[in-house]
C-alpha cells in the first residue's frame, strides 16, 4: 500500500474530499489534517441555530466520531501543517512530524479579515469563522446590551439577526452604499435594510470606522470618520475573509484570488489539488475564474477532487448555490450574477416573497429568491441545464417554471458561457 492521500483541513471540504474517496471505492490510505481539534462540523450554524441553543455541538459534526473508524480515515487534529516538500511529497507539522502523500489536497479555507484600526484587539471585540469563536460569541452575546456588527455581509447580518431577536439593541455599519452589495442586485439590498430597520436594527451604510474606543481594555464605542459614535458592549467584526495561500505559495504552487486550479481542481503540480474556499476555479457559469465560499462549492468540489484522484476526468461543473438565513426570511441563491446587464422580478417585496432573475447577454444567469423555494429548486435546474428563458417569462407569475423546465430541457443550450 502506497502513501495514499492526505488532505490538509478538515472544513466542509476536507472531509467531503475523505468521505468521497471512500464511496468511490478508493483503498489506500486517507489522513484528513485540521489545527481545530475537533472533527469536522458544519459552520453555517455557528452564526444561526448554534446562537440561539437551537443546536449544539452533537448536532452541528458532519458525521459522529466512529465514522472516520468504520471508514478507515486517520484524522490529525489540532496540528498545523507547517511545510509541504513537492521533491519528496511529504508535509511537515509544525510538531516537525513528517507525513507523506502521493496525493494531497489542499482545503485550507479561509480567515476572517482583521480591521486594521485602533481598538480592534480590545475585548469584546469578535469575529466569527470557528466553532470556539461562535462559543466566545455566544457567551458574550448573552450578556451583551449594545452590539454594534461591523461589515453588512452575509455573517454579519446572520448575526444582526439573531441578536435583535434576543432582544439586543444592533446596530450595523457597513462601509459601502449598500447591504450585501458584492452579491446581491440593490433590489434585494434594499429588501434587506427595510428588513433590519423594521425589526429595529439601526443599519448605517456608507460607515467608515475609524476606531474602536474602551476603558480597561474592554470595548465601549466604535467611532465614525465623520465623528458618531456607537456604545457597545459587544462588537462583531465581519469583514470578509482571506483565502489560506501561504502554504501553496511556500510550494512553489500558483496563488492567484486563491490557490489556482484548474477544471479537474489541479493545481500547477498535478498531484496536488485544492478546493473549497481557498482554491481559485474556471467556472463556466461565471464565465469566468472564481473564488466561491460556499458550502456546496466546498462539498462539490470535494467529491470531483475525489474523482480526479480516483483516476476520473469529470472537469468541474457543478452550479454554484447558498442561502442566508435572517429572521424568518430564507434567501438562496442559485447561478453567479458576476457580470449581468439585466433583472427582472418575479413577485413583490412587499409581500416578503420574490425573485431576481439575472441575465448575462439574453441568457439566464442566477436566481435570487426570498422565501420562494420553488423558484430557487426550478432556477437552479434551468441554470444548469441552460435551458432558454426569456426575461418576459421570467417576471411573469402565470409561467410556471416547473413546466418550463420540464419542456425546455429538450432545448437546452449547455454548456453555458
Ligand atoms: C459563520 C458562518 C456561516 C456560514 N453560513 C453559510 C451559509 O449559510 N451557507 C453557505 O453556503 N455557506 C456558509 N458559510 C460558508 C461555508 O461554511 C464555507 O464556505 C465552507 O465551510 C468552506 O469550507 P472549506 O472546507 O473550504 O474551508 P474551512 O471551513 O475554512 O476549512 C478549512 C480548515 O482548514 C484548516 N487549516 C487551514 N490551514 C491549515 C494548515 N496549515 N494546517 C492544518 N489545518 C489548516 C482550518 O483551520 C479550517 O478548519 C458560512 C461560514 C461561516 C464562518
Amino acid at each position: 500500500m502506497g502513501a495514499g492521500t492526505v488532505v490538509i483541513g478538515t472544513g466542509q471540504a476536507g472531509f467531503q474530499t475523505a468521505a468521497s474517496l471512500r464511496e468511490q471505492g478508493y483503498q489506500e490510505p486517507i489522513t484528513l489534517i485540521g489545527e481545530e481539534p475537533y472533527i469536522p462540523y458544519h459552520r453555517p450554524p455557528l452564526s444561526k441555530g448554534f446562537q440561539v441553543g437551537q443546536q449544539d455541538f452533537e448536532s452541528i459534526e458532519l458525521r459522529p466520531g466512529k465514522f472516520y473508524q468504520n471508514h478507515r480515515i486517520e484524522l490529525v487534529l489540532a496540528q498545523r501543517v507547517a511545510a509541504i516538500d513537492r521533491a519528496t511529497k511529504r508535509v511537515t507539522l509544525g510538531s516537525g512530524a513528517q507525513i507523506p502523500y502521493e496525493k494531497l489536497v489542499l482545503a485550507v479555507g479561509a480567515r476572517n479579515r482583521v480591521l486594521p484600526i485602533r481598538g480592534a484587539e480590545l475585548d469584546g471585540v469578535l469575529s466569527l469563522r470557528t466553532l470556539d469563536e461562535a462559543v466566545v460569541l455566544k457567551e458574550r452575546l448573552a450578556n451583551a446590551r449594545e452590539i454594534v456588527v461591523i461589515g453588512g455581509g452575509f455573517i454579519g447580518l446572520e448575526v444582526a439577526s439573531v441578536a435583535c431577536t434576543m432582544g439586543k439593541q444592533v446596530t450595523v455599519l457597513e462601509a459601502l452604499p449598500r447591504l450585501m452589495s458584492r452579491a446581491v442586485a440593490p433590489v434585494v439590498s434594499e429588501f434587506y435594510e427595510k428588513l433590519h430597520t423594521s425589526k429595529g436594527v439601526k443599519v448605517i451604510c456608507g460607515a467608515t470606522v475609524s476606531e474602536i474606543a474602551g476603558a480597561s481594555g474592554c470595548v465601549q464605542k466604535v467611532l465614525l470618520a465623520g465623528g458618531a459614535a456607537f456604545a457597545a458592549d459587544l462588537v462583531l467584526v465581519g469583514i470578509g475573509v482571506a483565502p489560506n495561500v501561504e502554504l501553496a505559495r511556500e510550494a512553489g504552487l500558483r496563488v492567484t484570488n486563491g490557490i489556482a486550479v484548474n477544471e479537474f481542481l489541479q493545481t500547477d503540480d498535478p498531484d496536488i489539488l485544492a478546493i473549497g474556499d481557498c482554491a481559485e476555479h474556471p467556472c463556466v457559469f461565471a464565465g469566468a475564474r472564481v473564488r466561491l465560499e460556499s458550502v456546496q462549492n466546498a462539498a462539490e468540489q470535494a467529491q470531483c477532487a475525489a474523482a480526479t484522484i480516483a483516476g476520473r476526468r469529470d472537469p468541474y461543473r457543478a452550479l454554484p448555490w447558498f442561502w442566508t438565513d435572517q429572521y424568518d426570511v430564507k434567501l438562496q441563491m442559485a447561478g453567479i450574477s458576476l457580470g449581468h446587464d439585466q433583472i427582472v422580478m418575479r413577485g413583490k417585496p412587499e409581500s416578503l416573497k420574490f425573485s431576481v432573475f439575472y441575465f448575462r447577454a439574453g441568457r439566464l444567469a442566477a436566481i435570487d429568491s426570498i422565501n420562494r423555494p420553488v423558484d430557487h429548486m426550478m432556477g437552479r435546474r434551468l441554470i444548469a441545464a441552460g435551458i432558454p428563458v426569456s426575461l418576459e417569462e421570467a417576471a411573469d407569475e402565470s409561467v410556471d417554471l416547473k413546466l418550463l423546465a420540464h419542456r425546455g430541457a429538450q432545448h437546452a443550450v449547455h454548456p453555458p458561457a
